[in-house]
């Protein structure tokens, strides 16, 4: 235990002490309820109290705008992990019950299983770096709520894209487990990156939508602006609690911009890989090349939540798709051209190694129909392609199976909950609470200046409600206890080193 933890350590406690001497008094005549309920708020009152004290808080900070909370975090990786934890801490409590709920819920496994994986399996292959910036946050979180949660919940947590839909079908497939339940990958994300005649100014441009459930999306909502000791600087949306992207968009201090979206279909997993979370923030915070980017993604490949990753380097004009596959990968780059995403894989040997059920034929599937509307929408706008029509393009409900204006699974932005057909590729049912649920901005003088749009919610603008919804759809009702109103925000603009509203300077 170092000086500062010891001098936090004996405040706390002359605190509880002082809260214990309170009750002793009360408790002259009669033991009472309430003189209880005031000694467990007066130590809850000193915890924080010492919790906010604390010098690894020094220069942190959040503030909410436009339906997002934007996280400041800083300096070496615990303090960096002990600030997200304490800014973040009622945040990341609701956001844990409600993932670690569908974790469980999707693969009918206790809690215990996915905290045994972490532990085992996840942990002892993730860098020192992360190990001390996850610990830092079950710090910070348990100082400022009191929370039971420890590393081995958070690190499960932080994997809730690779374990459910990765490892546990590999593991029931290994295991040749009866009555398993359908597990398949998600199909996360309608994205582009172009650059050269594609856009207005010939830089790049770069646009995602988040496409999960509403149950998790409407979790999404944080912008974290990381200023690490070591590494690039960092501007990314994100997931309370989890130290990576995770859906991805984000930005370096280096030049390189990042999203991505997820194979449809994507079978296997490597238990001796590094879990995808750890090298994704990785190369987030440390590529300053797209060869720099590929080789840390490829570093440990685990095939956890295996995407096509979109990349630009504002520096050269470059962009690219890394398409990684478990058993095969590939990479295409160009400075004159436009890549786009919406959840398929393209290159023969991935598809015939690591998606062999996905049919790239059918032109009524989602990843199908979306990227027959991209190739459309992106040509009839060459040239003319910036910011502002990206944040339009990401709210675009033309079905191109159906050749009509109608916001459905096949839609860029995505409204699962309207369609009867739901998804099949990725298990979701008729009806099923999902589609986009926000999306993000940015071009090459934008990242210059560590800036990106962002608006939460459908990018469209339309709101989800979720009490009708659960009243047309009962056999969604377990989600109820964590289904709330998704109601869409404004573009928003972030940058890094924001320390609040931009209306509040004015
Ligand atoms: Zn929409």
């Amino acid at each position: 235990m170092g000086a500062d933890s010891m001098r936090r350590a004996a405040a706390v406690l002359l605190v509880i002490l002082g809260g214990a001497a309170l009750w002793w008094a009360g408790s002259g005549a009669q033991a009472s309820a309430s003189a209880n309920d005031a000694m467990v708020a007066t130590i809850a009152v000193a915890r924080e109290r010492a919790a906010s004290n604390d010098p690894r808080l020094k220069g942190a900070s959040r503030f909410e705008e436009g339906g997002w909370i934007y996280v400041h975090l800083e300096g070496d990786p615990g303090a960096r992990g002990y600030q997200h934890g304490y800014l973040l801490a009622p945040e990341i409590e609701d956001g844990f019950a409600a993932v670690s709920a569908g974790m469980m819920h999707s693969t009918q496994r206790n809690w215990e299983f996915f905290r045994k994986a972490a532990h085992e399996m996840l942990w002892p292959k993730i860098d020192a770096e992360y190990q001390q910036e996850l610990q830092g946050i079950v710090e910070g979180l348990r100082t400022r709520t009191g929370s039971k949660l420890d590393v081995d919940d958070i690190v499960a947590f932080n994997a809730f894209e690779e374990l459910p839909d990765y490892y546990v079908p590999w593991l029931n497939k290994w295991q040749k487990a009866a009555n398993a339940p359908n597990l398949k990958s998600p199909g996360n994300c309608s994205a582009f990156v172009a650059t050269g005649s594609w856009t207005k100014d010939g830089q790049i441009v770069m646009a995602h939508n988040n496409w999960t459930s509403y149950r998790n999306g409407e979790r999404w909502r944080i912008v974290f602006d990381i200023a690490p000791k070591n590494g690039y600087r960092i501007l990314m949306d994100g997931f309370p609690g989890v130290i990576a992207s995770d859906d991805d968009f984000g930005i370096n201090s280096d030049g390189l911009m990042v999203t991505e979206t997820t194979i449809t279909q994507f079978e296997g997993w490597d238990p001796n890989g590094k879990a995808e979370f750890v090298r994704a923030r990785k190369a987030l915070q440390y590529a300053g090349s797209i060869d720099e980017y590929a080789r840390i993604m490829l570093d440990g490949n685990n095939g956890g939540y295996a995407n096509d990753w979109l990349l630009g380097d504002r520096k050269t004009g470059e962009i690219a798709q890394l398409e990684l596959g478990l058993k095969a990968h590939k990479l295409w780059r160009t400075k004159d051209g436009v890549l786009s995403g919406s959840n398929w894989a393209r290159d023969p040997k991935v598809l015939k190694e690591d998606t062999p059920q996905f049919d790239p034929n059918n032109k009524e599937s989602s990843p199908n129909a979306r990227r027959a509307r991209w190739e459309e929408l992106l040509a009839e706008n060459k040239g003319k392609i910036d910011v502002a029509l990206a944040e339009r393009m990401l709210g675009d409900h033309s079905d191109t199976a159906q050749k009509k204006e109608e916001p459905n699974e096949r839609t860029l932005c995505g409204h699962v909950d309207g369609s009867s057909r739901g998804v099949k590729e990725w298990e979701w049912q008729a009806y099923y609470p999902g589609g986009a649920v926000q999306g993000k901005a940015t071009d090459a003088t934008m990242a210059k200046e560590m800036r990106f749009v962002a608006r939460m919610g459908h990018p469209c603008g339309g709101d989800f409600l979720a009490k009708p919804f659960l009243a047309a759809h009962p056999e969604f009702a377990w989600e109820e206890p964590y289904l709330r109103d998704m109601k869409a925000g404004p573009w928003t603009e972030f940058r890094s080193g924001q320390v609040s509203k931009e209306s509040d300077k004015n």
